[in-house]
């Protein structure tokens, strides 16, 4: 099975396990789609990076350049751009608007790219003044691009991570924060998976990924409607919570992003309750 079907088929399965999610994960079905298809055709690099300043907790992208010159960014976010018009009808006249500005003139994308992790709020509010758009449309193309090429990188550097054993509560490759965790059944591990990339790595059940605080005592899990499967963890220190997956049979890793997608509810459901997401992401934000 070709990858796009095999995404396709996750897509449908969280669809039917969480029908509540189904108009959210239907918007984002597209741009996933399209994401998967770019990473098919994305050059791959030859994972360059040292291990011992991995095992100091130094991440790739401060190693060596994850983004390359010939990254084809345009193109990426012209047809994003095109899949984000179909999953968000209401934003359709804002990408639309993307798409034709950049086909006169390119966006110069690196330079957003300084600031990354972080966003670069400036430069966005100055593209958007310019086009004459709604910021977050833009927002939403520019993280998807970066998350689309990020991610295609990401996954030729899991040996070399495996070999540093990372223990950070942020990304080994990217940087950033995760946000979805996943326990697995069998062993009782935890799992991380990147805002940013989706890399996937092994983290202590009892330190908070956010502010690092070991709290066997005071971990806290909210359960939602008492599902036992789905939870979120809190951390009374810094916060933060992260949405907690404890994974029953093994799912594949394709759906991570729309599963994320398929629980916002309880995004939502923190954030009333004060605590804010150790990361910022497309479906969380509200
Ligand atoms: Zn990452
Ligand atoms: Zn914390």
């Amino acid at each position: 099975m070709s990858r796009i079907s095999e995404i396709e088929n996750a897509i449908n399965d969280i669809i039917e396990r969480r029908p509540h999610s189904k108009d959210a994960v239907t918007a984002f079905k597209p741009v996933l789609l399209e994401k998967t298809r770019w990473k098919e055709k994305l050059e791959p690099v030859s994972p360059v990076t040292d291990v011992e300043q991995l095992k100091k907790g130094i991440p790739v992208i401060r190693q060596t350049k994850l983004f390359l010159p010939g990254d084809p960014w345009q193109e990426i976010i012209l047809s994003l751009s095109s899949a984000a018009g179909d999953g968000f009808p209401e934003f359709r006249k804002d990408f639309d608007t993307i798409k034709s500005s950049i086909r006169k003139s390119p966006l110069p994308v690196h330079d957003f790219l300084g600031k990354f992790p972080e966003s670069d709020e400036e430069f966005i509010s100055e593209w958007s003044r310019k086009m004459g758009i709604r910021p977050d449309a833009l927002s939403f193309v520019l993280f998807t691009a970066i998350r689309t090429v990020l991610e295609k990188r990401g996954e030729e550097y899991r040996d070399h991570i495996k070999a540093a054993d990372w223990d950070e509560g942020y990304c080994p490759v990217c940087g950033s924060f995760p946000s979805l965790a996943i326990i697995q059944e069998k062993t009782g591990r935890r799992k991380l998976n990147c805002s940013n990339c989706a890399f996937e790595w092994d983290f202590s059940r009892v330190d908070c990924p956010y502010c690092g605080d070991h709290a066997p005592e005071g971990m806290d899990f909210f359960f939602i409607d008492g599902n036992q499967q789905e939870s979120a963890y809190v951390c009374h220190k810094c916060k933060r919570y992260i949405i907690t997956l404890n994974q029953v049979s093994d799912l594949t890793p394709q759906d991570r992003e729309a599963s994320s997608i398929s629980l916002a509810h309880m995004d939502m459901i923190m954030q009333d309750k004060g605590f804010a997401p150790m990361a910022f992401c497309a479906w969380n934000v509200f």
